[in-house]
């Protein structure tokens, strides 16, 4: 018997961003080291020759750079259709800067400044994509997934379409950031803004409660709760919550979300990574020279896969057609 065909699109965004202490949590404005372009550069060129499209989430620092920005005008001019630059706040490397060189745990989340802070921060990368690379931004993700109430406005205003901040099951409410227990990976609208939420969902051993688990959010966050009985239910249910990303994601996961998401409705996917993955020692996916490979072969893998099982398109989120 053969499965039905499923239409699907599936966008690859890489947040492509300074080099970062993932173990220490701090928010220097002068942490803004970039040397892993070359890698990124190279890696950038397998996935479109492979025929991937790129939505590259550039941030402040990643812009300065100035062997990124002829990287960038590079991809751009050679796959003008292929390759989108979003754009991607950190908000204690983007300027203006509202206070001290250090930015705490709580002011990370760009959502926790005002919306007049807010504003001026996104502004501010806007402008600086348009100035250095001759493009406008349209597609939006706030570092950290900082994403508020006070965003969508915001955005509007400044001429984007859409929004990628939506990271759906991940609660960072003990860092102060946002709660997306409750958000599904549902594409939706909101002010005009189209909402589409970065791919996480649940996988497990019977794609019966795999599917009811992830348009039912709220049950989630009961069934992780810290219960013996519950414990030994997400045990054999083989219950696991990812995001589709190869950081910590190995392939065959990969295919079970994908293929989760697709069967549970949401069959447009978001495929993430960050770019300093793609240099060893740089994130805490990636530490040996084994990690960095099976890192590259397991995205190559992964989109492969994806293409010969469905009726797949790839794309950049500025391209999405519903
Ligand atoms: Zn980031």
């Amino acid at each position: 018997m053969h499965s039905k065909i499923i239409k699907t699109q599936l966008a690859v965004v890489i947040h492509a961003e300074e080099e970062f202490d993932w173990t220490r949590n701090e928010f220097h404005k002068k942490n803004t080291q970039v040397s892993h372009v070359n890698e990124f550069s190279e890696f950038c060129l397998q996935l479109l020759s492979m025929g991937a499209a790129l939505t590259i989430a550039v941030d402040y620092p990643f812009v300065a750079d100035k062997n990124a920005q002829a990287v960038l005008l590079r991809l751009l001019k050679d796959y003008p259709n292929r390759v989108e630059i979003a754009s991607q706040v950190h908000a204690w490397v983007t300027p203006p800067f509202f206070h001290d060189n250090k930015e705490s745990e709580y002011h990370s989340y760009i959502c926790n400044l005002t919306a007049e802070q807010e504003f001026a921060k996104i502004k501010s990368l806007s402008d600086f994509i348009e100035l250095n690379l001759g493009v406008k931004p349209t597609t939006y993700l706030a570092g950290r997934y900082g994403i508020g109430k006070n965003t969508c406005n915001t955005l509007k205003k400044l001429g984007y379409n859409t929004d990628i901040s939506l990271s759906p099951f991940a609660d960072f409410t003990r860092q102060q950031g946002p709660d997306f227990t409750e958000t599904t990976n549902q594409i939706f609208s909101q002010n005009g803004i189209l909402r589409w939420p970065h791919t996480s969902g649940v996988i497990s051993r019977s794609l019966l409660v795999t599917k009811w688990l992830n348009r039912r959010p709220q049950y989630i966050k009961k069934l992780l709760a810290h219960n013996p009985c519950l414990q030994l239910t997400r045990k054999l249910l083989g219950l696991k919550i990812l995001r589709l990303s190869p950081e910590g994601v190995r392939l065959k996961d990969l295919k079970k979300l994908a293929h989760a998401q697709i069967e549970s409705g949401y069959p447009n996917l978001i495929f993430s990574y960050h770019s300093p993955s793609l240099k060893q020692g740089l994130t805490p996916y990636v530490q040996t020279a084994q990690d960095l490979q099976s890192f590259k072969q397991e995205t190559l893998e992964f989109l492969k896969w994806y293409q010969d099982t469905y009726d797949a398109q790839f794309i950049c989120v500025q391209d999405f057609t519903g």
